[in-house]
C-alpha cells in the first residue's frame, strides 16, 4: 500500500515514474540489462544524459551561458566545492543566514576561505522573520554572495533574490528547485542535492555560468572542481548512473504535465490550503512570518506538544508518514515537495481535524 509520505528527504517521487522505473528496471531499452548496469559512455547512457539535460535546461529557460553539472556529493558538496571553486584572496565569502541549512554552508565555508555571515534572521515574538532582501547590508567586496532561498528545517523560503554589482550570486536550492519558476539569469551559480525534486540522492545538479569557471580558486579534489566536470561533461569520474537516469525521467515527467509553471500553481494551492488549515486552527501553530513562508517545508506545532507522540502514531495508522519535525527544532514538518498530490494535503488536513476534535 502507498501512503502519503512527507520526508523532507530522501522525498517521494512521482508515482508514475516509479512504475516507470519498475518496468524498466532489468531490461532497460530492449538492451537485456538495467540501465545501472551499463557504461556511462555507452551510447544510450550519453543520449540520455545529452536529453536530461536539455530537458533541465527547458523546464529552467536556462542559456547557453551556463553549464549544467550532475555530480556526486550532496548539497553538502557544493557547500565545499562553493569556496573551493570561487575563493579569492582579497575578498571574503559572503553568507546569509536564514536558518540551519545556511549556517552550515557558512560553516563549511570558514575551513577554506574567509567569511563574512550576515544572519537576517529576526525572532519577533516568539514569529520568525528574515529581513527582506532589500534591506539586507551586502558588502561592496564579496568573492560571492551564498544563499538559501529554502530553508528545509526552518520552513523559510526567500522570495526575492539578492542582487550584488560585482559578485556573484549562489544559490543553494536543494529543496525547492523546480517547484516555483525563478529566473537562472538572475543567479550565478545555482546548486541542489537531488533527493526533494529531482530524483534520488547520490545526485546533485551545479548550474554554473561560464565566466565563473575561469576563477583559479583553491586547491581541491578534482571531483569537486566545477571547471574539470564541465570540461568532463560530468563524466570526469563515474556518475551516479541510476540516479541521473531517474532524474531524467522525473524531468520528462514535468514536462509532460505542463512544467515548472504549472506546478507552481500546484504548489502554491497545497501550501495555501495546508497554512491557511494551521492558521485557522487553536490547536496547531506555524510560527513563521507569512511573507517568507515555505511553499515545500510547513513545520507546525500542537499547542500541547506532550500530544506529539500520539499524533506521530496515529497520522501513521492513517497512512501519513514522516511528519516528525526535524530534531534540531522539533515540532512536526509536512514536506510537500513537486510530488505531493493534493489529496495528501487533503487527507492530512482531514487528520488533523480529527485529532485535534479529539484532543482538545
Ligand atoms: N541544503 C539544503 C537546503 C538541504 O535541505 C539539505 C539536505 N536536506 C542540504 C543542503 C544537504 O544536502 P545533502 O544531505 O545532500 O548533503
Amino acid at each position: 500500500m502507498r501512503v502519503y509520505n512527507f520526508c523532507a528527504g530522501p522525498a517521494m517521487l512521482p508515482p508514475a515514474v516509479m512504475k516507470k522505473a519498475q518496468q524498466e528496471f532489468i531490461n532497460w531499452q530492449n538492451l537485456g540489462v538495467s540501465v545501472m548496469e551499463i557504461s556511462h559512455r555507452s551510447a544510450p547512457f550519453l543520449e540520455l544524459a545529452r536529453e536530461c539535460e536539455a530537458s533541465l535546461r527547458r523546464l529552467m529557460n536556462i542559456s547557453d551561458e551556463f553549464e549544467v553539472l550532475f555530480m556526486h556529493g550532496g548539497g553538502r558538496g557544493h557547500f565545499a566545492a562553493v569556496p573551493l571553486n570561487l575563493h579569492q584572496d582579497d575578498a571574503p565569502g559572503v553568507y546569509i543566514e536564514n536558518g540551519i541549512w545556511s549556517c552550515g554552508a557558512t560553516k563549511e565555508g570558514q575551513k577554506f576561505t574567509q567569511v563574512e555571515a550576515i544572519d537576517i534572521r529576526r525572532d519577533q515574538d516568539g514569529v520568525f522573520d528574515v529581513l527582506p532582501v532589500s534591506q539586507w547590508a551586502l558588502p561592496d567586496n564579496a568573492a560571492y554572495i551564498h544563499y538559501c532561498p529554502n530553508e528545509t528545517i526552518d520552513g523559510i523560503e526567500l522570495f526575492d533574490v539578492p542582487k550584488h554589482p560585482t559578485a556573484p550570486i549562489v544559490a543553494d536550492m536543494s529543496s525547492n528547485i523546480l517547484s516555483r519558476e525563478m529566473n537562472v539569469d538572475d543567479f550565478d551559480l545555482i546548486y541542489a542535492g537531488a533527493q526533494k525534486n529531482i530524483g534520488p540522492s547520490g545526485l546533485s545538479i551545479a548550474i554554473v555560468r561560464k565566466t565563473l569557471l575561469e576563477r583559479k580558486g583553491l586547491p581541491r579534489p578534482a571531483i569537486l572542481d566545477y571547471a574539470i566536470e564541465a570540461q568532463q561533461q560530468s563524466m570526469y569520474n563515474t556518475p551516479p548512473t541510476f540516479a541521473w537516469y531517474l532524474a531524467a525521467e522525473v524531468f520528462k515527467y514535468l514536462e509532460s504535465i505542463g512544467g515548472v509553471k504549472a506546478m507552481e500553481a500546484h504548489n502554491k494551492e497545497k501550501a495555501a490550503l495546508l497554512y491557511d488549515y494551521i492558521d485557522s486552527s487553536s490547536f496547531y501553530l506555524n510560527k513563521v512570518a507569512k511573507h517568507c513562508r515555505s511553499l515545500m517545508n510547513v513545520p507546525f506545532w500542537l499547542h500541547d506538544e506532550s500530544l506529539n507522540e500520539q499524533f506521530l502514531a496515529q497520522a501513521q495508522e492513517h497512512g501519513l508518514i514522516a511528519l516528525e519535525g526535524h530534531r534540531f527544532v522539533g515540532g512536526m514538518r509536512a514536506s510537500i515537495y513537486n510530488a505531493m498530490p493534493i489529496e495528501g494535503i487533503k487527507a492530512l488536513i482531514a487528520f488533523m481535524e480529527k485529532f485535534a476534535q479529539e484532543n482538545s
